[in-house]
């Protein structure tokens, strides 16, 4: 508006509307920015759309406002002022438990999910109750594989909800997958099987953040023809536990980078660790916490590495530690700064990961 158009509209007691768009919360930038969060060993990956939409899949643990604070300084990073849609991929607490304590702190306008809980006995079957309640007063939509996401600059498609898979290729991938023949199957708890998976596209930069999915699932979507096809970057990868990550599925998606939403003494387990090393093509694992399960045999350079423990042993462990079962001891808390690992992606595929803690970054070319 000029400034003599300002003035015959001041004159005019015309009411001055600014074209707002949908998303003038955000800083919106030409480029996709994924944060993935420390919620020690639980799940909080925010994605911004280069339109300034964010979409959060899960919210951690419960924590006494921990995670909700962590997630929030990512969404304040990015610039946000509330969440535009958030996935729960499925009801554990170390996924859904951190919600009640972000949602007073935090707006959010959209609530997806895969229907009803499956597991009364589960870690996160007590927050369904409220959590019913939250996304009464707000937009719901139960995921179903096929079905696209509405947010702004990005594909955002859901491939497996429910223990439904998506049920047609996407276009270009649908190849026979070699990798069929060698997968063991796992057991099951009745929720992580459950998870919404979305793959995005934006531009020519893929990636897949599959929520806890477990290897059965990963097998049914994947075999005997690989639905997905390849993607540039992996994430959470169930926090590195080896109840998923068959080489099944990550080494027919051939990413060039995965990012793990692990803890330190949950995830990172040998077997993920191997399944991930020998993937061909797989340049880079980045790992949101140091494991106690890797070892000093599997682990990555602490460069990759966002948080480290906060009692350090005075030297670290060669063999991995075995995964704790129920009774074990709590893992070391984290009481310190908490810092996430940031890809930012351009259209042509370009892509760059950088560690918050120590701010080294790496830039990915797009294949030629
Ligand atoms: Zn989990």
């Amino acid at each position: 508006m000029t400034r003599r158009a300002l003035a015959l509209a001041l004159i005019l007691g015309v009411t001055i509307l600014w074209a707002v768009p949908a998303a003038a919360q955000t800083r919106a930038s030409k480029s996709l920015q994924i944060y993935v969060v420390d919620v020690e060993g639980g799940n909080a990956t925010l994605i911004v759309s280069p339109t300034g939409e964010s979409l959060l899949i899960d919210t951690g643990n419960p924590s006494n406002g921990r995670d909700a604070d962590r997630i929030i300084a990512a969404a304040r990073d990015a610039g946000l002022t509330q969440i535009d849609h958030l996935i729960i991929t499925h009801y554990h607490g170390d996924h859904i438990g951190g919600l009640p304590e972000l949602l007073p702190k935090f707006p959010i306008r959209h609530f997806i999910d895969h229907g009803p809980n499956s597991d009364p006995m589960g870690s996160g079957a007590k927050f369904e109750a409220v959590y019913k309640e939250m996304y009464a007063k707000a937009k719901h939509t139960v995921a179903r594989p096929g079905a696209r996401l509405p947010i702004g600059g990005l594909e955002v498609l859901v491939v497996t909800s429910n223990g439904d898979i998506l049920p047609k290729p996407l276009p270009g991938a649908g190849q026979s997958n070699p990798h069929c023949a060698r997968f063991k199957p796992s057991p099951n708890n009745l929720e992580d099987p459950m998870s919404v998976g979305v793959h995005i596209t934006f531009g020519k930069f893929r990636t897949l953040h599959l929520g806890d999915l477990t290897r059965n699932k990963e097998f049914e979507l994947m075999c005997p023809t690989n639905r997905l096809g390849t993607i540039d970057a992996i994430l959470g990868v169930h926090h590195g536990q080896a109840t998923s990550n068959s080489e099944t599925i990550i080494h027919a998606l051939r990413p060039r980078v995965a990012i793990m939403n692990n803890g330190t003494r949950k995830g990172g387990e040998p077997d993920t660790m191997q399944s991930l090393f020998s993937s061909p093509g797989l340049e880079d694992l980045w790992q949101i916490h140091f494991s106690l399960l890797s070892g000093q045999e599997y682990t990555v350079p602490g460069l990759f590495i966002a948080n480290v423990a906060d009692d350090r042993p005075a030297a670290m462990p060669v063999a991995p530690m075995a995964a704790p079962g129920a009774g074990a001891p709590p893992a070391p808390v984290h009481n310190g700064p908490a810092y996430w690992i940031k890809l930012v992606a351009e259209q042509d595929g370009t892509y760059t990961v950088t560690n918050a803690r120590n701010g080294f970054s790496k830039r990915y070319e797009p294949a030629r």
